[in-house]
């Protein structure tokens, strides 16, 4: 019993729960109204929904304590890269075995982490800063342009605990941000549209980039394989 409560206060102390809930913000609303956006035409429904479920986990707390490269933070930038690699080896090896669940959970995962990419790094203020004077609208941005991923300059908020965690918690955001230093989490994120114009610009990459990541598997996977993992009818 003691042990129970122990649990239960290290799930539900303040820090922790703002630990939880710092994703939360782009996380369960965000990420799952970007997936709907870029997919539910493309998957059939109860592909989208394990889909939507496995992007979502990734945020629970034992995704965010040690796993920089889901969400690209801490500057774990080439990490991040190479988990999305990973993920989609695993689609492709879980289409070559019966069944499809395990595809449609690495892709999940896999979305995850692209669509943190604009939230998490500077990717749209490099890209914006290439445009001076009126710049683009939003859904004109490029999500893959080479020169800015490969880019040296590229870099994501770190988080510094406890600050970083204060930061969630509504009522002390104000003090938090007076002390967090400028490359945090806190001050680089653009995970809702409370970060101002920028926001729209992570947004609109984001479904981009799923939609585009959706582009990649029809490439790779045989037609075959493909209509397997969409759990669609072809159209002719
Ligand atoms: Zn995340």
């Amino acid at each position: 019993m003691a042990n129970q409560g122990l649990n239960f206060y290290l799930l539900f102390s303040p820090v922790n729960s703002a630990i939880y809930a710092k994703s939360g913000e782009m996380l369960v609303p965000i990420h799952e109204e970007m997936t709907r956006t870029a997919l539910g035409s493309r998957v059939s429904p109860r592909a989208l929904e394990v889909i939507i479920a496995a992007n979502r986990k990734q945020d629970a707390l034992h995704g965010q304590l040690g796993h920089d490269e889901y969400h690209f933070d801490n500057n774990a930038i080439d990490a991040g890269h190479r988990y999305i690699t990973e993920q989609r080896g695993l689609v492709l090896a879980a289409l070559l075995a019966p069944g499809v669940l395990s595809a449609w959970i690495a892709f999940g995962r896999l979305t995850h982490t692209a669509q943190d990419f604009y939230a998490h790094t500077n990717y749209v203020s490099m890209w914006l800063d290439q445009h001076p004077g009126t710049p683009p609208t939003p859904p004109e941005i490029d999500p893959v342009q080479k020169s800015l991923i490969e880019s040296p300059g590229i870099r994501s908020g770190k988080i510094y605990l406890p600050l970083d965690a204060l930061y969630f918690v509504p009522f002390l955001r104000k003090i938090a941000l007076a002390f967090l230093p400028n490359d945090s989490h806190g001050k680089m994120n653009l995970d809702s549209s409370k970060q101002g114009p920028h926001f729209a610009y992570a947004r609109a990459a984001a479904i981009k980039r799923t939609e585009y990541e959706f582009d990649i598997l029809e490439k790779i996977l045989t037609p075959e394989m493909f209509t397997k993992f969409t759990d669609l009818q072809p159209e002719n």
